[in-house]
């Protein structure tokens, strides 16, 4: 008997050469169909004309392409675009393409993936944490979100919009910083990482995909022994355990001991760097005095530190400090020798920030019918 899975994607390899060897095919149609999927981006089983008719309609009648449908697409000034996607079972995840450096011939085009729904943290400044943990997306759904934005790049490359561009109208880079805490849902995560980077699949390096966390230390030692190498971004926003506490609720578990050990165990396993994210709220961790305690906790770490002024959410209690307060926090970690770069955030106008378009989708639309004004419909690449 077939394993007849739910999508074609949430298998790796090795399952996808068995899942077709036990339809009684030969195994190299396996790889035919990895790469109509990962390659060709194809919309549709009947697309892959080199394989044969019956194959094609047993699969399509067993096997899903696609997991994800879009449901809304917002687009911002700097022309990020934010799609919300609906999962199988009617639950909603966002996920972003990010331009870089399009002015001066399209550096980069970064996809954030979501690989939770909901997140179980709970991180008072962020929409996703407001929301609460609903379930871990499968490997499928998170390589899908990835295929849609690769798809997207086609067309607009095909409408002549990349020309100059030196990635090709292709997707560069791909963070796992949209909804959900990645290294909570590990078992997944990796799965889809491999299937990314395989030369069999969607074929980017690892060197090219980042893992943000708030700071889950075995799996950050787990990831540490991995063969790929893949960048890690840790979300640090506190340089205190009473302040972190408060701002990532994971803290009482992990603390910062606990995390900076793990970190330095990252840079001497992986012989990589790390970053961290610090936002910047008013009044919260902005001081010189917290600049400072922050340049002696990161002291002796191979990394680099990301500053990025508060989105604005519903909750007022976090907002951005204004610019003068930024530029002297920054200017304190220069002046400690920490590497620091000063973020402009992305998509500001469309909710781009973590869970930020779901939260809105949910509020003025009730479950998902109707349309926010600043949101327009999707084109269907998907
Ligand atoms: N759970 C992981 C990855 C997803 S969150 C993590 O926390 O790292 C991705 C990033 O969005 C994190 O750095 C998070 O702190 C940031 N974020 C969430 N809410 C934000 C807000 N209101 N303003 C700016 N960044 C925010
Ligand atoms: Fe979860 Fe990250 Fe949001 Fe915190 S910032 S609630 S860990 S998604």
């Amino acid at each position: 008997m077939p394993l007849a899975p739910a999508g074609f994607t949430e298998l790796t390899c090795a399952q996808s050469n068995q899942f077709v060897e036990s339809m009684g095919e030969p195994g190299y149609r396996a790889k035919q169909l990895r790469k109509w999927v990962y390659q060709n981006l194809a919309l549709s089983y009947d697309e892959m004309t080199d394989l044969p008719l019956a194959l094609r309609q047993r699969l399509a009648k067993e096997t899903r392409l696609h997991s994800l449908e879009p449901a809304q697409n917002a687009t911002g000034q700097d022309g990020t675009l934010k799609t919300l996607f609906k999962l199988a079972d009617g639950k909603t995840v966002e996920a972003a393409l990010m331009y870089y450096g399009r002015e001066g011939g399209g550096e980069r085009r970064t996809v954030c993936v979501s690989t939770q729904a909901g997140c179980a943290i709970g991180c008072p400044f962020c929409a996703t944490g407001q929301q609460g943990i609903e379930r871990n997306l499968t490997p499928g759904e998170i390589i899908d979100q990835v295929l849609y934005f690769a798809r997207y790049l086609r067309e607009e490359s095909k409408e002549g919009k990349s020309a100059g561009d030196k990635t090709g109208g292709r997707v560069s880079n791909i963070v796992f910083m949209g909804m959900g805490e990645p290294l909570l849902n590990y078992d997944a995560l990796w799965p889809a990482i491999e299937m990314l980077n395989s030369p069999d699949g969607f074929g980017l390096g690892a060197r090219n995909m980042v893992i943000s966390t708030a700071g889950v230390v075995p799996q950050i030692k787990r990831l540490s022994r991995e063969k790929l190498q893949v960048g890690l971004a840790v979300s640090l926003h506190a340089s205190d355990n009473k302040l972190r506490d408060r701002l990532v609720p994971l803290n009482r578990k992990y603390p910062l001991e606990e995390l900076i050990q793990a970190c330095q165990e990252y840079n001497i396993m992986t012989g990589r760097r790390l970053s961290f994210e610090y936002i910047l709220f008013n009044g919260i961790n902005d001081s010189v005095a917290q600049a400072l305690a922050l340049a002696a906790l990161v002291q002796g770490l191979k990394c680099h530190i990301n500053l990025i002024p508060a989105n604005f959410t519903a909750d007022p209690t976090f907002r951005p400090p204004p610019r003068r307060v930024i530029l002297a926090f920054e200017n304190e970690l220069k002046q400690g020798h920490v590497n620091v770069t000063l973020r402009e955030p992305r998509g500001q106008d469309i909710d781009a920030g973590c869970g930020q378009l779901r939260s809105r989708f949910l509020r003025e639309t009730g479950l998902g019918t109707g349309k926010s004004p600043r949101m327009e419909k999707v084109k269907n690449v998907s």
